[in-house]
């Protein structure tokens, strides 16, 4: 059963990565030596066609020491701790990838980023861009800016709406646990290692308890690493918790180290699908011409050059109904221009358009990945 998952995990094209924090850093110091065993499993996947992106915790714990010995209580505390500490997690893992020919890039992200679908828009264009350059983008959550109310806390849940916004295949949550248990395995002798789920129930949160597996450092237990897990697993996205304290990690996970496999139900395309079905409600129209439903029946992004008319007042982000010259509805999809933007760029080549709204768009007005077309 592990030999299936491990396959679909050496086979998966995009893998989020999320080290906890008691990974990268020991008593405020980084764990340097780890942290290059890590990059070095990164460069070889990299170097096998895979995508990755690293969500690394550990701001707060770098950045603790220089505000006193105490562990940082309040907002405003551990804010100032990760404003800190992020740089010299930054001056680490380059450090890290220093010796490999992949670039690294620093990307911090609120909740708002990966639940309000404007933004989300501007995140997953970003990062798909690093990605198609070779580098690696390292996410954190900008922690020196959010406030509760924006806060995800812990980068665990942060790193499965990395994975669920841009398709990913596989979600590894690295930690100093190896798995899901049956029961506290410090606490119960009996505890039993849990190592393939199906399907995540409330019996698994039960399991999981408040069991929180380091209680000085990073703010993630089995709890929220279930958590994340239900959301990759709703996107399409495999989860493994595994234990990533020893060197190479990646490569000790993949020689069939011991972790729990939570699997997806469905693949990232299908889920999207799902995704954009259940959530997009038309608020207004793009009417497009006989080429641009062509196009899009066939699988491409709704190009500015196809439209012919404009409906309704939407914002970027917002969800549209796409119709032909009739009226028969022929999909949906997120905009990533607002009606009036839209209604200017109708019927312009790709190129026409900066010079027309006075700034450098998308290049579609729906892509591919945001759209879904009626049968
Ligand atoms: N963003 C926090 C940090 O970098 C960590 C959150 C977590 O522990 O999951 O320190």
């Amino acid at each position: 059963m592990t030999e299936s998952a491990l396959n679909s995990l050496r086979a998966a094209k995009r893998i989020v990565i999320k080290i906890g924090s008691a990974l990268v850093a020991d008593g405020g110091r980084t764990r340097q030596g780890w942290l290059n065993s890590l990059a070095t499993d990164i460069a070889a996947l990299r170097a096998s066609g895979q995508e990755i992106i690293l969500v690394s915790s550990g701001a707060i714990a770098l950045g603790r020491n220089h505000l006193g010995d105490e562990r940082p209580r309040k907002l405003e505390e551990k804010q100032a701790a990760a404003a800190l500490g992020q740089p010299l997690l930054m001056a680490a893992v380059s450090a890290a990838f220093g010796d490999h020919d992949v670039p690294v890039a620093q990307a911090l992200l609120t909740l708002e980023d990966t639940e309000n679908r404007r933004r989300w828009l501007n995140a997953r264009a970003t990062l798909e861009t690093l990605l198609g350059a070779g580098a690696v983008p390292v996410i954190n959550e900008n922690d020196s800016v959010a406030t509760d109310e924006i806060r995800y806390g812990d980068n665990d849940r942060l790193a499965a709406r990395v994975a669920q916004m841009i398709g990913a295949d596989a979600l590894i949550l690295l930690s100093d646990v190896d798995g899901l248990y049956s029961a506290d395995p410090r606490v119960d002798a009996d505890a039993e290692h849990i190592l393939v789920i199906e399907e995540l129930t409330g019996e698994h949160d039960d399991m999981a308890g408040d069991i929180n597996q380091s209680a000085n450092v990073g703010s993630g237990g089995m709890a929220t690493k279930l958590a994340a897990a239900r959301i990759a697993q709703a996107a399409g996205c495999m989860t493994v918790i595994t234990r990533g304290t020893d060197m190479s990690p990646i490569e000790a996970l993949l020689a069939g180290g011991k972790a729990t496999w939570v699997l997806p139900s469905m693949t990232p395309e299908k889920a999207r699908e799902t995704w954009l079905r259940g959530h997009l409600t038309p608020e207004g129209t793009v009417r497009v011409d006989a080429g641009a439903v062509k196009a899009l029946r066939s699988g491409a992004s709704l190009l500015p050059v196809g439209v012919t008319g404009v409906k309704g007042q939407f914002a970027r982000g917002a969800a549209v109904a796409i119709k032909d010259e009739n009226g028969t509805l022929i999909g949906k999809g997120v905009t990533a221009y607002s009606s009036e933007d839209a209604a200017r760029i109708a019927g312009l080549q790709t190129d026409a358009v900066e010079a027309q709204l006075g700034y450098r768009g998308r290049p579609a007005l729906v892509h591919r990945d945001d759209l879904i077309i009626e049968s």
